[in-house]
């Protein structure tokens, strides 16, 4: 069955997208051609910075906005929308802020190296990074990841710390990630409010992710995607919104989706002008 709803989809990048471990995305290259050809916007929302997915967003061919550090920011090119400058819209806490509360953690004792400690070069060698690459993961606008020297102890009254302004911590792969209140989900509604005032028809957001960072954009959506991963499945969200599991892992996950979701709603977002 068909319905007269567009589509506009949200996507995390590591493991759904893009392979967990190669990053490659060509299992997916049938979906995302389908969703090129009907003019669907796909916005990527990521950990990543906002260089990072500049560059892979170059990669895609892809002119959308995008949503960088776990939602810290929806960045939306220039002449996108009504604006004729590129807009950064911003969630919460600054990077400034962060670091901050982090330099007064430091003073109290707690051991840590952050980003803003490291160069280009160490960054490189801690990640295996090419030095481009780590220079883009150092340009971050409200984020900062560090590897932790201290004790689980320790580690526990730092957390404490970070509530007490309004901090939150995440666990990534590699890094503990220490951000203000925002998430993956809060982009997910201002875009949505965008699309809508430029939509001649219904929309629906579909979100698609495989970590529980991404748990809250999924529940914010109208369509949400689980894509299959190692993750513990006790934390998906229960928002009421229908629900799509993929069998397939990563980008084929993606793909098999993708296309179902096209085949059952199958059309574009038509904007006014
Ligand atoms: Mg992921």
């Amino acid at each position: 069955m068909t319905t007269s709803a567009g589509l506009v989809i949200f996507t995390d990048l590591d493991g759904t997208l893009l392979d967990h471990h190669s990053y490659d995305w060509s299992p997916a290259m049938p979906a995302l051609s389908q969703v090129r050809e009907h003019r669907i916007p796909l916005i990527l929302n990521s950990s990543k910075t906002a260089p990072e997915i500049a560059h892979l967003r170059a990669q895609l061919s892809n002119v959308d906005p995008y949503i960088v550090e776990n939602g810290a920011a929806v960045i939306v090119p220039a002449h996108y929308f009504e604006s004729a400058e590129r807009e950064v819209k911003t969630f919460g806490t600054s990077r400034d802020q962060v670091l901050a509360v982090l330099s007064d953690c430091r003073s109290q004792g707690f051991r840590f190296q952050g980003f803003a400690d490291m160069t280009v070069d160490e960054l490189a060698e801690r990640t295996g990074l090419a030095f481009e690459a780590a220079e883009r993961a150092m340009d971050r606008i409200a984020t900062e990841p560090l590897v932790w020297e201290d004790t689980d102890d320790a580690l526990r009254a730092f957390q404490a710390v970070l509530a007490q302004h309004d901090l939150n911590m995440l666990r990534g792969g590699r890094f503990l990630h220490v951000m203000g209140r925002f998430d993956k989900a809060d982009g997910l509604r201002w875009l949505m409010q965008r699309y809508r005032q430029h939509a001649t028809s219904e929309l629906k957001s579909v979100a698609l992710g495989d970590s529980p960072n991404d748990w809250q954009m999924l529940a914010a959506a109208d369509i949400a995607v689980v894509i299959r991963s190692d993750c513990p499945a006790n934390e998906l969200p229960s928002g009421g919104q229908f629900m799509i599991y993929s069998n397939h892992r990563g980008p084929t996950g993606w793909n098999e989706c993708v296309l179902s979701i096209l085949n059952q709603h199958g059309y574009a977002y038509r904007p006014t002008r």
